[in-house]
Order: structure tokens, then sequence, then C-alpha cells
């Protein structure tokens, strides 16, 4: 009867509580639920488009301090397997992202102790130079944070540095679960806790970026730790409304140190549809095809997504835990179509920019996902020896590669 009641409140367009939300999420039939979530998205979304953006999903280095146990993807310092990305591999993957219409890099890394501020802004201000119009979607929250530490500056002074040399907007990750219990025990609480990587957010948003959300369930979470996770954020857009859209994608436990089993599909269709409930103050909710698979994508259409995220060009943190699903900008239209929607492109702000330029000229098919570094290329970028390094192993490598850079001058 209360969840009859709970309903009604939802298909007229009232706010739900934490108790209202935990009670549809755990009872209510899936078919209600997705049609509750359906009829918000129609309500925000009225005319059928489902928007995708192309970019690129670059990840600069996989070096880390971090060590978030459920994490596949990251290599310890000094380990014959870290990379940190040149800034003319940088350009490389630009170019490949502009030649299949791409408007935007989504940069995000380890927290390396040997990249210092000061290499970020070189980056982002010679990506800019280079390519004035291109977008820079970078650094989430725990990067942000690692940068203050690093260089002993607030967060707020981070971001402005930031924002100078060429950052445009900051991608939700290293959210997962927005509760300190939690974050705790996935070892993520020492990169960020819960009250600091909302901060992060608040700051940005109040430099005037836009700003993404995101949740990794199904972990050591609790139903209440999920629910409290989505009202934390709704809060936070009350506050500020800066974030453009929401995206959930489920825990993929290969290689990882936690290890366990995935969230089914059934559960990610349950959690995005609660999401879009409770989140009545986000414009945009994203269907997580790249842990879900094409076919659970196009069912979150039915499910309360209104868009479809980013063309995979790339992808190297998903693949390290076992899952990763490849759609270029032809794969990714041909399901929104054959879900009955209709598909246009966006840039970050969620402004669309028109028809599938593979309609409008030729585009290269990208049958196959890039990696950031090719199997067995441990080269390393000429530039690195201009930025000190903290690390023991990374002074050694840079005092190597120093004395090895004049002996071929000489
Ligand atoms: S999730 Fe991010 S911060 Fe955590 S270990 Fe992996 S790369 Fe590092």
């Amino acid at each position: 009867m209360s969840i009859e009641r709970t309903a009604q409140k939802v298909r007229s367009g009232e706010r739900v509580t934490s108790a209202e939300a935990l009670e549809l999420y755990r009872g209510a039939p899936t078919a209600l639920l997705g049609s509750l979530a359906d009829a918000v998205r129609q309500r925000k979304h009225p005319n059928r488009v489902v928007s995708y953006i192309i970019d690129r999903n670059v990840n600069y280095t996989n070096v880390c301090v971090a060590k978030c146990t459920f994490c596949a993807f990251y290599r310890d310092v000094g380990s014959s397997e870290g990379y940190v990305l040149g800034f003319d591999e940088l350009f490389r993957k630009i170019d490949e992202t502009i030649a299949v219409g791409g408007v935007q890099v989504l940069l995000q890394g380890g927290h390396n102790p040997d990249l210092p501020l000061k290499w970020y802004e070189d980056l982002f201000r010679a990506i800019k130079e280079r390519y004035p119009s291109f977008r820079l979607h970078a650094l989430s929250p725990p990067e942000i944070i690692h940068l203050s530490r690093l260089s002993q500056l607030p967060v707020p002074a981070v971001i402005e540095r930031l924002i100078a040399a060429g950052l445009d907007s900051v991608p939700g990750g290293g959210a997962e679960i927005l509760v300190d219990r939690v974050r705790r025990l996935l070892h993520c609480y020492g990169k960020a806790s819960a009250d600091e990587w909302l901060d992060v957010m608040r700051h940005a948003h109040r430099f005037g970026l836009r700003t993404t959300a995101t949740m990794m369930y199904g972990t050591v979470e609790t139903d209440e730790e999920r629910i409290e996770h989505l009202t934390r954020l709704r809060d936070l857009q009350d506050e500020t409304g800066g974030f453009t859209a929401f995206i959930a994608w489920s825990y993929q436990p290969d290689h990882t140190e936690l290890a366990g089993s995935e969230a089914t599909g059934i559960d990610y269709l349950r959690t995005l549809a609660t999401a879009r409930i409770v989140l009545d103050n986000f414009d945009n909710l994203q269907a997580s095809w790249v842990t879900q698979g094409g076919k659970v994508g196009q069912l979150s259409l039915a499910y309360g997504a209104n868009d479809m995220g980013s063309v995979m060009i790339e992808e190297n943190v998903v693949r390290a835990a076992g899952a990763s699903y490849c759609m270029d900008e032809a794969e990714i239209v041909r399901n929104i179509e054959d879900a009955g929607f209709i598909p246009k492109r966006r840039n970050m702000h969620y402004e669309i920019l028109g028809d599938p330029i593979f309609r409008e000229r030729d585009v290269p098919r990208m049958l196959e996902l890039a990696t950031a570094r090719a199997d067995g290329d441990t080269s390393v970028p000429a530039e690195l020896r201009l930025y000190p390094a903290r690390s023991r192993s990374g002074k050694h490598a840079r005092n190597g590669s120093l004395s090895r850079g004049l002996d071929t001058a000489d």
C-alpha cells in the first residue's frame, strides 16, 4: 500500500524521502520501478531524444599510491608495468578523437607522486594551444585532492590554477559510495572522504565549472547506503545546481584485491530507476553500457536513462577488471534507434551539437578498443625529466634519464 502511495508521489512529481526510496528499491516490482523512472525521464525529456558524446577516455598514468581494493588498474610506484603518457602520445590520441568527430577528452589517472601540479598545467596549456576548441573534462575529485596534498595548496587554489591552464569540467569519478564506512572498507577513505569528494565538487561549481556525479555500487554497501549516496548528491545539487548528469556502474571484480561477484543486470536497472526517481534535480542520467553491455544499455533507456554516455574509443580501467564493451558512433546510434529513440550528438554541457556525424561525413569505424599504451611499451616521455619526482624510484629514474639526456646532448 505504501509503495503505491510513493508511486503516486513520483507520478505527480513530488520528491521522495530516503525511506520511501529505500522501500521502492527493495519492494517495488521491477516493471513498476521502470515505469516510474520512465515517467520522470519523459517529464524531463519529452522529445524522445537520447544523446551521446564523441570523446575519448584517456588514462594518463596507471601509477597510484591510493591502492583502492576494488581497482585492478593501478600499479605501484616503481612497478615495471607503470606508465605515464607523454604529451606527444596524448596529442596523437586527440588527433584520432577529432578524426571521428570528437569534441573532448576525459582525462583521468592514478595518484602518481611523481607528477607535480606544474605537469598538469603544462599539459593542459599545451593541449589548449594546439586544439583551442577541444574540451578538457579532466581530473576527478580524488585526483584534485591528491594534487592539493602534493602541492600543499588548498583545493580551491588547485582548481583555480587548473582552470587558468584550460580545465573545462570535472568528471565525477572516485565517488564510489559517498558513505565513510564503505570508503574505509574499500580503502578509498584516504584518497577522499565523502565530505571531501563533495567539497571538491562544491568548489568546482562555485568556480562555474559543471561536473558529473557517479556511483560505483555492488561492493560492501548496504541498500540504505546506496540511497544515502543518492540523497547526498541531491542535497549538493539543491545547493549548487552544478551537476550535469549522474552515472551509475556496477563494481567489476576480476583481478581486484576485493574480488567477489558482480551485481546482476536487474540490480543495475533497479538501481538506475531508483536513482532517476531520487535525483529529481538532475537533468540527465547516463546508461552505463560499458559495464553492462549494449543490450542492458538499451534497456536502461526504459529505466530512466536519457543519454548513452560516450563513444568508447579507448578503455583501460574497466577492462583491467574484466569487463569492456566497445561501441563506436554507428553502433551507439543503432542501439538508440532500435530502442525507439532519436540519437543526437551533444557536448559536456548536454547541448545538442547535431545528428550522427557518420551520416554527415566519412569517419573511420572503431571496432576495437584502443589501450593507453601498446603491450610491452615501457618508454618514458622525454619531458618528464623537466619535473621533479617525489618517490625514490621516480627520482632515480629521472636522474638516470637526465644524465642520459645530457650525454646525448653532449
Ligand atoms: S581507483 Fe583510482 S585512486 Fe583507486 S587505486 Fe585505482 S587508480 Fe588509484
